[in-house]
């Protein structure tokens, strides 16, 4: 598994019409380059993750682990990948694939059938046909590009190191993408099937979403001795826990209320009976189902407003471990998630620290 994953994030975005470079554009619940960062390492197909990028403050405060690298980038895409491979000939690869974050939606499955390809062929690089046709110009003349003759080159492109470098290094123009190096020289190129969904993004409304939808979730739950406190999937030290036939999660059960309300499957009880196989279930188990459901189903989460009401424990104590655990349960950016903690005046049976609720609204995005 001598391999290794540059992903190119240093361009300016010029096309694409936002203040903020496209890379860092949050779209489907992270930002666009986290896409394939997280697709490669899922993978374990990797020594290493290059990100080649101008922005290394955004990066620095960032923990990756440490098969992640960042180094900077150049002027044009060929300079920033000419970088990454010089900082990675001390590593002897055997090869490299070459990404641009701009594509975020390439599939862990091409990765595998990339690496699969690279056993008998020193370049591999996916293609589609084009949708399109094509024209092509020579001087004021328009002439026509056969669509079924014409391919549409997609990363990630991968690459035997040694031969990929050698390229790189002599190259002094500026190209579009490492398989111009290998064509430009006539050396035999692997094209494989890429896939439609892997597009590139590339002018803001490449980014294409459909329809908004918005979810309340509400819960309510006892407090007794003897039970340990879950809130938000976090264990909290406290005098009583929640009673249930669960753990009681209050926050995670109005969260996994809220996203049914959104996409209108009903609600939590009609997945999760008060059966013996539910038992004691921690709440993350529910949740866990209906999240890969909202996601399968191409929504992403916009944003998590989350009330929680209760005399104690003190929100504000809790709040980042909380919000750390709805995190990792979701999948989504701790940025996008918002707790505020509510007492009620010492009233009622909340107020006399002798039931805990939680109120959710959430907002979810369907993405063509
Ligand atoms: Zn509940």
């Amino acid at each position: 598994m001598n391999n290794y994953f540059v992903i190119l994030a240093a361009g300016k975005s010029r096309r694409f019409n936002n203040k903020l470079a496209k890379q860092y554009f949050v779209y489907k619940n992270k930002e666009i380059i986290d896409h394939s960062i997280e697709k490669a390492l899922n993978s374990k197909l990797f020594k290493q993750i290059i990100i080649v990028t101008n922005n290394l403050n955004r990066h620095k405060k960032r923990k990756y682990l440490k098969s992640v690298k960042i180094i900077k980038g150049g002027k044009e895409r060929s300079d920033s990948s000419l970088k990454a491979l010089k900082y990675l000939r001390k590593y002897r690869p055997k090869n490299v694939f070459i990404h641009d974050a701009a594509r975020p939606n390439f599939s862990v499955n091409l990765l595998k059938k990339i690496t699969k390809n690279l056993k008998n062929n020193k370049a591999v690089v996916p293609v589609v046909s084009s949708k399109d046709s094509i024209k092509y110009k020579v001087k004021d003349q328009i002439f026509n590009l056969q669509r079924e003759n014409s391919l549409l080159t997609q990363t990630p492109q991968a690459f035997r190191f040694n031969e990929l470098y050698n390229l790189a290094v002599k190259e002094k123009s500026n190209v579009n993408d490492e398989a111009t190096l290998f064509l430009n020289k006539d050396y035999k190129i692997k094209f494989i099937a890429g896939e439609n969904s892997n597009n590139k993004i590339t002018y803001l409304n490449d980014i294409k979403t459909s329809k908004t939808f918005h979810g309340l979730g509400f819960d309510i739950h006892r407090l007794v001795k003897n039970k340990k406190l879950y809130l938000g999937g976090a264990k909290i030290p406290f005098h009583s826990g929640l009673k249930g036939h669960s753990d009681g999660d209050v926050v995670l059960h109005s969260i996994t209320d809220a996203i049914l309300g959104a996409l209108r499957r009903k609600d939590i009880g009609t997945y999760f009976t008060n059966t013996k196989k539910y038992k004691n279930i921690r709440s993350s188990k529910m949740l866990r189902p209906v999240i890969k459901n909202l996601y399968k189903s191409n929504f992403s989460i916009n944003n998590l407003d989350i009330n929680l009401i209760c005399e104690q424990p003190k929100v504000s104590i809790y709040r980042t471990r909380i919000v750390n655990s709805i995190s990792k349960i979701t999948n989504i950016k701790k940025g996008l998630i918002n707790l505020k903690g509510k007492t009620v005046e010492k009233l009622g049976l909340i107020g006399k620290e002798k039931a805990i609720a939680c109120e959710v609204i959430i907002s979810i995005t369907k993405y063509d």
